[in-house]
Formats: C-alpha cells, structure tokens, sequence
C-alpha cells in the first residue's frame, strides 16, 4: 500500500483539514487512521454526513488506487449505521461532488451520505433523459474518447 497518500497531510486554509487537527469542532459519527465521518452542519436532511479521507486531497481526480480503495471501502459500514439510527431512513444518496460547477464547495474531498425519508424530504436531484438526441455512433464516439484516456 502507498503509504505516501495514507500519511495523514494538511493543506493550509482548509476548512475540513482544521476539523482533523481539531481547530474546528465536529460531531463527529466515525473515525479510523483513514477516515473522518462527521454530520454536515446544513443536515440537508436529518443525519446527513460526510465522510473525508485523513489526508487532503482535493477531489475524485487526486486520489490513487490505494487512498480509493481504503476511503471507500468504509462508505457501506458508515452508511449502515446512519441508516440504522433513525427507522424512518428508506433509503440513501450517496454523492460526491467534483469542482465548482459540479457543486464542490469545500476542496478537501469528501462523501456526502443523505438520508432519505420520503420523496417530499428536503433533497432533490434531476437526471434528464437526452436520449433522444443521440445516435448510436454519438454514443459510440463518447465511448471511445473516453476509453483512450484510460491509464494502465
Ligand atoms: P460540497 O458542496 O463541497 O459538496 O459540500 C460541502 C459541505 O460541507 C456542505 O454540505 C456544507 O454544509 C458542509 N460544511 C461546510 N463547512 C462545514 C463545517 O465547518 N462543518 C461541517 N460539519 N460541515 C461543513
Ligand atoms: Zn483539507
């Protein structure tokens, strides 16, 4: 295992990095020697949470395989405990969001686990169908632009 990236490592004005030092408080639900899980301050709904790796890194696109396999591999037991603390969660979304335009607001990576209550609870999330503008070579294309930028 690549111990460079599992070292915890703090970049200077990070908000979450202060709450792994301790600077700022946090409510905090689980934490190993990789990961923090703490209750988001917004609770867009009741139980809301992020889970952040120990180490900085900046989003999706910094991580090694290593780093990725250790944070993630604990999102299912976190996300069972949030779920088994209240009877009324049905289900959950799972997010994590890469840059400003996809919603990033605080650069130090992290999980969003919200818990879902009833489709008239305070979370939303729209995928539009475009379906019906592309062809199978569109489709075809985008595969394979993507497929060449594949490493190892
Ligand atoms: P993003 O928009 O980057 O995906 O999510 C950042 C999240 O961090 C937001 O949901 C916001 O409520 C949460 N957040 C921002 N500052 C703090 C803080 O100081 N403490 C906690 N617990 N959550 C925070
Ligand atoms: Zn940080």
């Amino acid at each position: 295992m690549d111990q460079m990236t599992l070292e915890p490592h703090y970049a200077d004005d990070c908000i979450f990095c202060k709450i792994l030092t301790g600077d700022i408080p946090s409510y905090t639900v689980y934490e190993d020697n990789i990961v923090k899980a703490f209750l988001d301050i917004s609770q867009g709904t009741p139980g809301h949470t992020l889970v952040i790796p120990k180490t900085h890194v900046q989003d999706i696109f910094a991580y090694d395989a290593d780093l990725a396999a250790a944070v993630f591999s604990r999102i299912p037991k976190i996300a069972r405990a949030v779920k088994a603390s209240d009877p009324a969660i049905t289900g959950m979304n799972i997010l994590n969001n890469n840059g400003k335009v996809a919603y990033q607001s605080v650069f130090h990576s992290h999980i969003h686990l919200v818990p879902r209550y009833t489709d008239q609870d305070d979370f939303k999330m729209i995928f539009k169908d475009n379906s019906g503008n592309y062809t199978p070579a569109d489709y075809a294309a985008i595969q394979e632009k993507i497929k060449a930028q594949l490493e190892g």
